[in-house]
């Protein structure tokens, strides 16, 4: 029995469900992994929670499996949304593999006053996030949204979600966070790029009125450890770690 192979689906899920496989899955599944008709595998769809499927049919380009039984039931992750400034190619994807694999609910790369790339392949990150969800055994997949421009992001942030703001000029500063009263309402964290925050963007944070000036310790970090630092802090203070 295979039921290791956890695989990410586009399909509902549900009792006696088939659900049929494209060419990459079934390459996947019937070339690489070698599973025959009867193996057992687990699938996820991001919103009916585990099940645990049979291989109906097993093809070259395609196949059938069946859903048998739900093993674990969808668990959401909090209300997070990790913002960052995009940085170099590899970065980035470690930046949403890690964002994924932390419980972050939202991913949302910003286009900051020093942001280092103009561009990102929007469909390439979600594809890390899948991935990261699929070893992590998480039961949802995040979202990774489009670039966007952080000065028109924050013309309509919501009043009810609260802002980590990850200043570096605030490196050496103890860590301080907002009281119990903020625990339970919608969140996001926001990374800047490797050249930092620009003084009009930090001013403009600084007077956000939900926003909380976070420090990450004595030494300033790149951003992609900024980003696993401050996910680690979050989740502990008002996450799920429970
Ligand atoms: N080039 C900048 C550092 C950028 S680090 C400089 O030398 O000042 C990239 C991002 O990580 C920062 O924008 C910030 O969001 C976060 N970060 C890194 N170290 C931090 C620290 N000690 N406290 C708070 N945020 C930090």
């Amino acid at each position: 029995m295979s039921a290791k192979i956890r695989l990410y689906v586009e399909h509902p899920l549900g009792e006696g469900q088939s659900v049929p496989l494209d060419r990459d899955q079934a390459h996947y599944l019937f070339g690489v992994m070698r599973l025959q008709v009867g193996a057992q595998l687990l699938l996820f769809n991001g919103s009916d929670g585990e099940w645990r499927v049979d291989v109906a049919e097993a093809g070259k380009r395609g196949g059938v499996l069946t859903c048998q039984e739900q093993i674990r039931a969808l668990v959401l992750p909090p209300d997070l949304w990790l913002l960052f400034a995009p940085i170099k190619k590899a970065r980035t994807d470690f930046i949403v593999e890690k964002a994924a694999e932390m419980g972050a609910a939202r991913i949302v790369p910003v286009q900051t006053d020093f942001t280092n790339s103009e561009r990102i392949r929007q469909d390439r990150l979600q594809a890390h996030a899948v991935e990261a969800a699929e070893q992590c055994g998480s039961t949802y997949v995040p979202e990774v949204a489009d670039l966007q421009k952080l000065s028109r992001f924050l013309d309509q942030w919501p009043t009810d979600r609260q802002l980590m703001f990850c200043d570096e000029a605030e490196v050496g500063a103890a860590l301080t966070f907002a009281d119990e009263a903020a625990m339970g309402t919608p969140w996001a964290i926001l990374i800047g790029p490797e050249g930092g925050f620009s003084e009009a963007e930090r001013k403009r944070l600084h007077a956000l009125p939900q926003s909380h000036v976070v420090s990450l310790g004595p030494r300033i970090l790149r951003a992609d450890t900024a980003a696993v630092a401050a996910l680690t802090v979050w989740q502990q203070k008002y996450g799920d770690w429970g």
